[in-house]
């Protein structure tokens, strides 16, 4: 628990640690070696690299990289694999990682659990921790590129937590696995579920990322019902606000909508949805719904998908349906939760 004295040094570039060696009395191109144990090779602890000498290895053993340990690993049927990752402080927090012929995507959490309480998101059930910090987000990626032995291609930030009440620390990490581990821009996705101002906000920094933003619902009542913070941000003004990050980006949004049968998956619900997407530069990426205990709702049957989807493509709404992956690991959309450790560490014993 030293980490109020040396932070860690992954998530640093590679000018810092050029500096940080040149500070312990190393030549500069100790930092360059430094930099590619810790993003090429992967190097859990400084006493693995093995270019260092033995005395140098030694003097700086206890300065962490800021890599977690993997604390459970779950490989569902579909090749989808959660992981549940120890923090430095002994905090949880779950990754998922979806292979497919041609991607490996890393489902990243972005906090210690979730303070947006949606109800029907398993991850809201659970209450909020913390913030994760830069060097966090970024491990799970290299977590599970090590795991797998083949390259991330693509980030969704869409395991635990809200991404935009952490965006300092979501950005920098997106800055490091852009710069650094040399994943595209526009192959990374932030979801946010949307707080006031932010989504203007990330429109400033005019990334090349993807923005996908969790609509759930065609009318601020229903929207109300399933996402607490959408009272104090009302439907309209995260319209409002999408719009103006479309006009400043000039990029497609993405919207997410979770299917919840017969509560918000009627036509009727498709032809609202449009009425408020008019116009727009998006997608909808309706997600049917992956059931969680707390909770009763019920994932909509494939007719009732299908009518929802036939609905919004007469609206001229550009539409695809995501079959969550991962179902059988609780690894799928909404499912991730802090609190199944409990669980884990009896199955392990
Ligand atoms: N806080 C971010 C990331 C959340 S997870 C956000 O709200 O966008 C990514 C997506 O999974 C979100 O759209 C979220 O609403 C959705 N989701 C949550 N619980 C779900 C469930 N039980 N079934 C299907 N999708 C769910």
């Amino acid at each position: 628990m030293n980490q109020s004295t040396q932070s860690s040094l992954l998530g640093l570039s590679l000018a810092e640690l050029t500096e940080w060696v040149k500070q312990k009395g190393q030549p500069a191109y100790r930092g360059q070696q430094l930099y590619q144990w810790i993003y090429q090779k992967g190097v859990k602890s400084l006493s693995e690299i093995t270019v260092f000498s033995k005395q140098w290895r030694e003097e700086i053993s206890d300065v962490p990289i800021g890599r977690s340990v993997i604390h459970y690993r779950s490989v569902a049927p579909d090749a989808t694999v959660k992981y549940l990752l120890k923090l430095a402080d002994s905090n949880i927090i779950e990754t998922v990682g979806i292979p497919s012929y041609k991607r490996l995507t890393v489902c990243v959490s972005s906090q210690v659990g979730c303070p947006m309480a949606c109800d029907f998101c398993a991850t809201g059930k659970g209450g909020f921790v913390r913030n994760l910090e830069a060097h966090e987000i970024i491990d799970q990626v290299l977590t599970v590129q090590e795991d797998f032995g083949r390259r991330v291609s693509h980030i969704v930030f869409m395991g635990m937590g809200e991404p935009l009440l952490n965006t300092k620390n979501v950005l920098a990490a997106v800055r490091v696995l852009n710069q650094d581990v040399g994943i595209g821009k526009r192959s990374i996705t932030i979801s946010t579920v949307g707080i006031r101002d932010r989504i203007r906000q990330l429109a400033q920094h005019k990334l090349q990322v993807t923005l996908a933003v969790s609509l759930h619902a065609s009318n601020q009542r229903l929207r109300e019902h399933l996402i607490p913070s959408a009272r104090s941000f009302p439907l309209a003004d995260l319209v409002a606000e999408c719009r103006e990050y479309v006009k400043l980006t000039k990029r497609r949004i993405s919207f997410e909508y979770v299917l919840l049968a017969g509560f918000n998956d009627l036509p009727d619900h498709a032809r609202e949805l449009a009425k408020n997407l008019r116009g727009f530069q998006c997608h909808v990426n309706l997600i049917p719904y992956n059931p969680i205990n707390e909770v009763d709702y019920q994932r909509p049957t494939d007719e009732q998908i299908q009518a929802f989807v036939n609905a919004l493509e007469q609206q001229n709404i550009a539409v695809s349906v995501r079959y969550s992956r991962g179902l059988e690991a609780n690894a799928a959309c909404g499912q991730l939760r802090a609190s199944r450790v409990g669980d884990v560490v009896a199955l392990k014993n």
